[in-house]
């Protein structure tokens, strides 16, 4: 249901509250708009068909084709880099930031607004030809919006670590919660525009 176990309770319940039937591993394979069918292949190759009245579709992610033809890539694709100082595994002046980067935390902004700045003190380390490294813990930040009014704010890093922003006093984020809701509606647009955008950010150090 979710990579990370200390989230699927809070999840499962509205599993069950809005009597959602849970279908792992089909792989969506063809869709025909006009007659709103779907049709899905299961891991032992069967095809089915299904009807819908809303189909929302999250295609597999993939880096871009620049990335994956390039001398930077790991088999998969990926941009190859050590997943603490995000520094090229095989060129030394080339980092890494965001969702092409082969490390293992969840491929958010969230993350990436955590990988920015260690990036920018590990190159300005590199130039003054210092090998200390600023680490990238993994962080990322999944807003699991549950119901209107309610968001579970998953926060985790690397080893699925759950590393909340907020004391649990304050937002309990393995539950769902109306602050979380609060923040992804209210806050969270300005510290994207305001703050992240034009490369203001309280949280580098932390
Ligand atoms: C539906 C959805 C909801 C999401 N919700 C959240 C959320 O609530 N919280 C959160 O933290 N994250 C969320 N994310 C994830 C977040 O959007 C990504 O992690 C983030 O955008 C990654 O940023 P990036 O700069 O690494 O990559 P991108 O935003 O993908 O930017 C890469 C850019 O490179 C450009 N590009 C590609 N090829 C070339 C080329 N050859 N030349 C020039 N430019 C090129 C692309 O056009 C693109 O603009 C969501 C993602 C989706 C799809």
């Amino acid at each position: 249901m979710f990579g990370v176990e200390a989230y699927v309770p809070a999840l499962m319940e509205y599993i069950e509250k809005y009597q959602a039937e849970l279908c792992f591993m089909q792989t969506l394979t063809k869709v025909d708009g006009a007659s709103q069918t779907a049709w899905f292949k299961d891991g032992e190759g069967n095809i089915s068909e299904t009807q819908f009245d809303f189909l929302h579709v999250c295609p597999p992610q993939t880096a871009p084709d620049f990335i994956k033809a390039s001398d930077l890539s790991d088999d998969a694709g990926w941009l190859d880099v050590d997943p603490e100082s995000l520094q090229s595994k095989k060129y030394g002046n080339v980092w890494g930031v965001g969702d092409v980067m082969n490390t293992t935390n969840a491929k958010t902004m969230a993350a990436a607004r955590k990988q920015a700045p260690v990036v920018a003190q590990n190159i300005v380390n590199a130039i003054a030809g210092s090998n200390e490294r600023a680490a990238y813990g993994g962080y990322g930040s999944c807003p699991l919006t549950v119901e209107r009014g309610k968001i579970v704010l998953a926060e985790f890093s690397y080893g699925g670590k759950v590393t909340p922003t907020f004391p649990s006093w304050l937002n309990e984020g393995t539950k769902p919660t109306s602050l979380a809701w609060f923040l992804k509606a209210s806050m969270l647009p300005s510290i994207y525009w305001h703050g992240m955008l034009k490369g203001r950010e309280w949280l580098a150090n932390s």
